[in-house]
């Protein structure tokens, strides 16, 4: 994982929003956790795309659909 690549890393990476931290997994994790939050590949795609990226959310998401969409 250490040689990861931000091409690689977008490649799993399901964020619908123009932002530079996409593929930089290292910055886009500070930056959630920093806002209490978690990156937009923690929500399936439908999820995704409205935002609401807070771990309330993600874990109503959890309890609904349970974790194998993020297999
Ligand atoms: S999940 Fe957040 S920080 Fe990461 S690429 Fe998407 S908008 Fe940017």
């Amino acid at each position: 994982m250490a040689d990861c690549t931000s091409t690689q890393n977008k490649k799993n990476c399901n964020c619908s929003f123009n932002c530079a931290r996409a593929g930089i997994c290292c910055r886009c994790l500070n930056y959630h956790r920093r806002n209490g939050e978690l990156p937009g590949c923690y929500f399936p795609g439908d999820i995704e795309k409205a935002g609401d990226r807070s771990i309330k959310n993600f874990i109503a998401v959890v309890q609904q659909r349970g974790t194998s969409y993020l297999v």
